[in-house]
């Protein structure tokens, strides 16, 4: 008695449309209904499977699915083909930085951001072909005075620009800032390697939170990198993705001093001197 119940209720469920209107009230009905088809010995597999698979399909475009608030990434402009001056990634860095900036930055991004202006407008920013490979960047100062030192920049820089977007490109120029801004402020002492780093890598860290609050845009960044290496290998890929998988790892130590920290050790920096640093004049990386 109860086998043949449960198959006349089926055989009207399975006619129920499931196109229609799917609400949180409409869902939670035919859920139930999935339920009770499961559970009946009669239904057949095939009938089962059949009425599951309308169901769930519909579900990514039902209105009980879709509350999230689909925020949208607020983006500065697309990927520029050619490769990116400094003046290039200073006006695409500025544009991001006054136009999308919702919150108030970070006092010590927006001091960066403010010595990187000074630098540019001095003409004290400038890309350099003798950088090692796996330097991106340089400070070089006199600790004897405030006067401004000088950027250098990887040459590389200009072509990962292409790949990734200035906007994020635009890192290493206002980590080095960082250090300019540390310099004006007294702050950065020759011997004080590691701590100067942390300084740096906080305002590449409120940098890259700036652009990408949620890390989303660097998550689909290096997914990219990684096919366009997998798919076309080349060094300007393997930049890339060395490039956007340090940027990630900044982004992941979520601004915690201790976790920034562990990566400037990481990396090799130690007090005392900076990696690769031979030079008279103090230079930071
Ligand atoms: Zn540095």
């Amino acid at each position: 008695m109860v086998p043949l119940l449960w198959a006349l209720i089926a055989g009207p469920l399975l006619a129920y449309d499931l196109d229609d209107s799917p609400t949180a009230a409409d869902l939670s009905v035919k859920v139930a209904e999935l339920r009770n088809l499961v559970a009946n010995t009669r239904s057949g597999d095939e009938r089962v499977h059949e009425f599951a698979r309308r169901l769930f399909e519909r579900i990514p475009d039902a209105q009980v699915a879709v509350h999230v608030k689909l925020r949208g990434w607020d983006m500065e402009r697309v990927t520029e083909k050619d490769a990116a001056s400094i003046d290039r990634l200073m006006r695409s860095a500025g544009a991001r930085f006054k136009t999308f900036a919702e919150e108030v930055p970070e006092p010590d991004l927006k001091d960066a951001y403010a010595s990187a202006t000074v630098l540019h407008g001095r003409d004290r920013i400038a890309y350099d072909s003798s950088l090692p490979g796996n330097q991106m960047g340089s400070y070089r100062y006199d600790p004897r005075t405030t006067a401004w030192g000088r950027v250098k920049v990887n040459e590389w820089i200009a072509q990962v620009a292409t790949v990734i977007g200035d906007a994020f490109a635009f890192t290493t120029l206002i980590h080095e800032s960082g250090h300019a801004d540390q310099h004006q402020k007294g702050q950065l002492s020759p011997a004080a390697v590691v701590l100067g780093e942390i300084a740096a890598f906080h305002v590449e860290y409120s940098w890259l939170k700036l652009l990408d609050p949620h890390g989303e845009r660097l998550a689909f960044l290096c997914t990219k990198a990684l096919n366009a290496q997998k798919n076309e290998p080349s060094a300007l890929h393997a930049m890339a993705l060395a490039y956007v998988t340090h940027l990630f790892e900044v982004w992941e130590t979520g601004g915690a001093f201790g976790k920034i920290e562990e990566l400037v050790r990481k990396r090799g920096y130690e007090d005392g001197h900076a990696p690769g640093n031979g030079a008279k004049t103090p230079t930071r990386s």
